[in-house]
């Protein structure tokens, strides 16, 4: 059978809400034309972010009857802690609260004025967390991630002449970690290659320096090694996540992705000395090592999502709803960055759009339409997020996990392809009101006359 269906049937429903036109465009505009002003009620379809919006399964919803609140010495955290450590390898399993809390407490260890961290691409909260102790954050991207159109397999892999020359000039005295992040989220959601890893441990371990894996979507970019490097096709897709695994001395790691659960994160470690400083850092504040800010119930659910995550049924599924949405709208037009992700696709809004200048905020404009038209919720990542330093004009559209069908999805096609088909109706935006940092989530502002 060549159909691809999804791997669950439905047992618990949330319906969602049908608005018209003429009420979608009255709440843009008390919105001040910024999505992330909207009640989530007035959405239809919800593409703002795959992060904390999966559907959990039967399994872990028992396994939450289980949870252990035990403030020291938690069942729930025994289990999560054999689960990572089979999975990962790494000796020492700390939970957070989520994904950013593992990298506060990681660079306050490591970082300070005069470090530089390098990674394939920089998640925003890792960078800041980063910048935040004085330290620098040096993006390395491969060549072939700066076009759009490339369909290059691992426009995730980070540049590895530019690491060596970097290592070779600053040594372990200025850099105290390599990062890796799989997959490259700010570049696209594309993967990282097996090969890669291996010759970025290599440089690494050569200069001195531990590697450490920004591992959010480790079950995605195992499936697309597995599919798309020579050698893997018959590895499981666990094999294939303990071998990246294996190749770190540490994880950062944000359960509300890949573990499939609504809110929790990891930071592991190989170093004991080290991983003793995070405990000590972790109990002034998140918590006691067992629990650190989750409930044992937060604990069960992620522990059953690390696994039900690598089942292949579900990553094949996963990928492919990801691709079909891409395929069925850059097929009839649409420019999406190539090829598609793991966890979203992006449409070039700057070249669809070719008559909004990027001072009027092509993707955000793109964004009002494509809610006005159908009730759908992307986000902007482009010169509203980034400013000047925006490297494209893209408009997200991040897929939450187990959460919509196959006929939600052919509604978002059908959906950009009309969107595609006026868009020289659509008109820019300017900025009327901005904070002074993050403005993305607040600004208000008004259509260009
Ligand atoms: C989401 C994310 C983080 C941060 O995790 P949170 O749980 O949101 O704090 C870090 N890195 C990457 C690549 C992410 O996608």
């Amino acid at each position: 059978m060549k159909t691809i269906i999804e791997p669950f049937r439905i047992k618990s429903v949330e319906p969602i809400r049908q608005t018209t036109e003429a009420e979608r465009a009255a709440i843009l505009k008390q919105a001040g034309y910024n999505v992330f002003l909207i009640e989530a009620a007035d959405i239809l379809i919800d593409l703002l972010t795959d992060s904390g919006t999966s559907a959990m399964s039967t399994g872990q919803w028992a396994a939450m009857m289980r949870g252990d609140e035990s403030y020291a010495g938690s069942e729930s955290y025994y289990r999560l802690e054999k689960t990572v450590r089979h999975l990962t390898g790494f000796r020492h399993v700390i939970p957070t609260h989520q994904g950013r809390a593992a990298e506060r407490i990681l660079f306050s260890i490591l970082c300070k004025p005069g470090l530089i961290v390098p990674n394939n691409s920089h998640f925003d909260t890792t960078r800041a967390n980063i910048e935040s102790t004085g330290a620098q954050a040096v993006d390395l991207p491969c060549a072939e991630s700066a076009d759009t159109q490339a369909k290059a397999p691992f426009k995730g892999n980070i540049d590895l002449e530019a690491l060596d020359a970097l290592l070779t000039r600053e040594g372990s005295a200025r850099v105290p970690l390599v990062m890796i992040t799989v997959t490259n989220n700010t570049g696209g959601g594309q993967p990282v290659s097996l090969a890669n890893l291996k010759q970025a441990h290599e440089i690494s371990r050569r200069h001195g320096v531990p590697l450490y894996l920004d591992a959010c979507r480790f079950a995605e970019n195992a499936w697309f090694i597995r599919e798309r490097e020579a050698g893997y096709a018959d590895w499981s897709p666990k094999q294939i996540a303990q071998k990246m695994f294996s190749l770190a001395d540490g994880c950062t790691f944000s359960a509300k992705k890949d573990a499939l659960a609504n809110i929790g994160g990891l930071l592991c470690a190989n170093d004991s000395r080290l991983a003793e400083q995070e405990t000590n850092l972790l109990i002034l504040t998140e918590g006691f090592p067992t629990y650190g800010g989750l409930a044992g119930r937060d604990l069960e659910a992620i522990a059953v999502g690390l696994e039900e995550v690598l089942d292949e049924d579900y990553l094949r599924y996963r990928i492919a709803s990801t691709a079909y949405l891409g395929r069925h709208i850059a097929d009839h037009g649409v420019p999406i960055l190539e090829p598609p992700g793991g966890h979203a696709i992006y449409i070039d809004a700057a070249r669809m759009l070719r008559h909004i200048p990027k001072h009027q905020f092509p993707g955000a404009a793109l964004a009002c339409a494509l809610y006005r038209h159908a009730g759908i919720r992307g986000v902007e990542i482009g010169s509203v997020m980034f400013g000047a330093e925006a490297r494209h004009e893209l408009l997200r559209l991040a897929i939450p996990r187990r959460v919509y069908t196959q006929s939600h999805i052919d509604y978002v096609v059908e959906a950009i392809l009309e969107v595609n088909e006026r868009r020289n109706e659509i008109r820019g935006l300017e900025i009327i009101e901005q904070p002074r940092f993050l403005r993305h989530f607040s600004c208000r502002f008004q259509p260009v006359a």
